[in-house]
């Protein structure tokens, strides 16, 4: 038995994740459930899966969760600190599916207890990365990605030898606005930009999918994960979506993970690790998919990938800075306080800022830096959106 927490429970990847233990109960003994509001989702979830504890992040919530699962013997707690706490808890696998900068500190707590973290909350790597696998080396621990594109790629590479790659290309599907004229897109609403043309996720994603800030994370996150240099990482768009990621070798050789556009093979890779067991994911059949095609990501279109490259180029906490000031963005388009193009002069004005007034480049990373660099990111975020408007 493999004893597992989720993190964001009640989330895509949460639900994915859940469903999948549910699928193979007798592998699994579920430790830890959270949730942000989900009360409902969250106590049937605890209660399923006879969870040891099941923790709201939102303190108005605690009355309903409690109430929910009296009698079922699972604990209720609230609280971001009561998250931190689960995430200490005993078990070898913990899920961390927490959206935000929120996902980081649970995942911190886990790694300092030697656990396999697998991680889907990008904003961990791209905000604290080197910290973040430094803890992981401290403490014995292990991260797994679970970011498709990444799961992708750490699967090409198993049994290679690193130092043999030249390159790493993270497809992307382009998002909702692929084939819109350029100039429409000042104009696309909340609504255009929250569906996707190939994967069912959460919201947020949805949109910096559109914007391809989701893609200009995941280039920071190979950078950080893999360790390999910026001029090394590509993005291609590939509107099917059925080929993740590909590794390039010195010998020319690509190799592409295929598969369909299901977050719970990533998932359920991670889950399984290090065995490959059976997943209910669709087996693709590729004579009727017919063609798989690709395309150059144009920079008028995808603003947010240039910045990425500076990010990755300064290094330190311009990931923190970028992540809040892209998640204050957000909020900002989401809140429909400014446009779908506003987002990304939001976060390079930002970060200009951060780097010329505030000295961000001189600041040492810690936990606490990190923690400080998002407050001023989403002040200085906050500003440059007064000033565009
Ligand atoms: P989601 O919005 O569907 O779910 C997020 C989860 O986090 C929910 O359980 C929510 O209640 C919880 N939550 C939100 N704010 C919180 C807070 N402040 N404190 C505690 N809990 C909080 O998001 P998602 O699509 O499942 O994505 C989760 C993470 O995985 C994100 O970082 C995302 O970028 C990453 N990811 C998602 C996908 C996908 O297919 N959905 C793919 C790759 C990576
Ligand atoms: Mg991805």
């Amino acid at each position: 038995m493999k004893t597992v927490s989720v993190f964001g429970a009640t989330g895509s990847i949460g639900q994915n994740t859940i469903d999948l233990i549910k699928n193979d109960l007798q592998s699994f003994d579920v430790v830890a459930l959270t949730g942000g509001r989900n009360v409902a989702q969250l106590a049937k979830d605890a209660i399923d899966l006879r969870a040891d504890i099941a923790v709201i992040d939102d303190v108005s919530c605690y009355g309903d969760l409690k109430d929910l699962l009296a009698g079922s013997g699972v604990e209720a707690a609230c609280g971001s600190d009561a998250i931190v706490e689960a995430a200490k808890r005993p078990c070898d696998w913990v899920m961390s599916a927490i959206v935000g900068a929120a996902g980081l500190a649970p995942g911190w707590a886990a790694l300092e207890q030697g656990k396999t973290l697998a991680l889907a909350n990008k904003e961990s790597l791209v905000t604290a990365g080197p910290i973040l696998l430094a803890q992981a080396t401290q403490h014995n621990a292990t991260i797994l990605p679970v970011d498709s594109e990444h799961s992708a790629v750490f699967q090409a590479l198993i049994g290679e030898d690193i130092a043999t790659v030249e390159r790493i290309i993270i497809t992307a599907s382009g998002g909702a606005f692929r084939d819109w004229p350029l100039a429409d897109l000042p104009k696309a609403s909340l609504a255009q930009a929250s569906s996707h043309p190939n994967w069912d996720m959460g919201q947020r994603i949805t949109i910096d999918s559109a914007s391809m800030f989701n893609k200009a994370m995941e280039l920071i996150e190979t950078k950080e994960f893999f360790g390999v240099r910026p001029d090394q990482i590509e993005t291609i768009i590939h509107p099917e979506s059925l080929i993740h990621a590909l590794v390039g070798f010195n010998d020319g050789a690509l190799m592409a993970h295929v598969g369909p556009h299901d977050m719970r093979h990533a998932i359920g890779f991670a889950l399984n690790w290090p065995e490959r067991k059976k997943l209910p994911v669709e087996r693709l059949d590729l004579a009727k998919i017919g063609s798989l095609t690709f395309k150059a990501p144009e920079s008028a279109r995808y603003p947010a990938l240039k910045i990425a490259r500076d990010v990755m180029d300064e290094g330190g906490l311009m990931g923190a800075a970028f992540t809040a000031a892209k998640e204050h963005a957000l909020d900002g388009f989401i809140a429909g306080d400014i446009g779908f193009m506003d987002m990304a002069p939001v976060v390079a004005e930002t970060l200009n800022t951060m780097t010329s007034r505030d000295g961000l480049k001189n600041v040492k990373m810690t936990l606490d830096t990190v923690n400080e660099t998002d407050t001023l990111a989403r002040i200085r975020a906050g500003e440059a959106i007064k000033t565009l408007r």
